[in-house]
């Protein structure tokens, strides 16, 4: 069983104590929109299993707060509230109310905010900030490591294009070759790795890179 297959069927069990009768088919309807995207399942996994406010409720919308690189501040709009929540291929932290207005100076930081005052002024009114599309269908994210066009793919990411041979960085023969070995066993020789790919070039993440098919995000570069 996928992994996707594996989230969606653990939210749809917290979803059966956390969902006020009569809301489930809303609640079913946005887990479907958003059934291929990693980043929104881990989301409503930590809401429906960790209710913010502990008492039945259910997201109705996910808009984007700010994103930068492969993080995401996404707000879970419900009937009641809106809450933050910051998401990554890394997993799920919450971060409060969104009407409280409250991010943490590090975030702000990240986010390109000049203070919190500039923060609260963009999430104001919850319904001006954009609704949130799935991964898959956003062409200017890669739909395995979220990096997007422009940016690096995390290291590992199956998208990733050698830059040596053209073909698929994480299958194609040259990251042995290169580093003269047979194997990529330790900490070590992925270093020395990143360095060489650094020094020829690595391929940013570019629309035209999206293989035809879903994939299961970041692979793994040892063998
Ligand atoms: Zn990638
Ligand atoms: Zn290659």
């Amino acid at each position: 069983m996928n992994e996707r297959k594996k989230q969606r069927q653990a939210i749809r069990k917290a979803m059966e104590y956390a969902v006020g009768e009569g809301n489930m088919p809303a609640a079913a309807d946005l887990l479907l929109q958003y059934r291929e995207d990693r980043i929104v399942l881990d989301l409503l996994l930590e809401f429906y299993s960790y209710l913010p406010e502990a008492k039945a409720d259910h997201v109705q919308e996910i808009r984007t707060v700010a994103r930068s690189g492969g993080l995401f501040l996404l707000a879970a709009v419900t009937e009641q509230s809106a809450y933050m929540y910051l998401v990554s291929s890394e997993g799920v932290e919450f971060h409060g109310a969104i009407e409280q207005g409250y991010l943490d100076q590090d975030l702000l930081d990240y986010f390109g905010f000049t203070d919190l005052e500039a923060f609260r002024k963009h999430c104001g009114s919850c319904d001006d900030l954009p609704i949130y599309e799935p991964l898959q269908v956003d062409e200017n994210v890669c739909p395995a490591c979220h990096a997007v066009t422009g940016e690096l793919h995390e290291l590992g990411c199956p998208v990733e294009i050698c830059p040596w041979c053209g073909g698929q960085l994480i299958h194609c023969p040259c990251r042995f070759e290169r580093l003269e070995v047979e194997t990529l066993s330790s900490e070590e020789e992925l270093v020395r790795l990143e360095a060489l790919l650094n020094e020829r070039g690595r391929i940013a993440y570019s629309p035209d890179q999206r293989p035809g098919f879903a994939d299961e995000g970041p692979g793994i570069v040892m063998d």
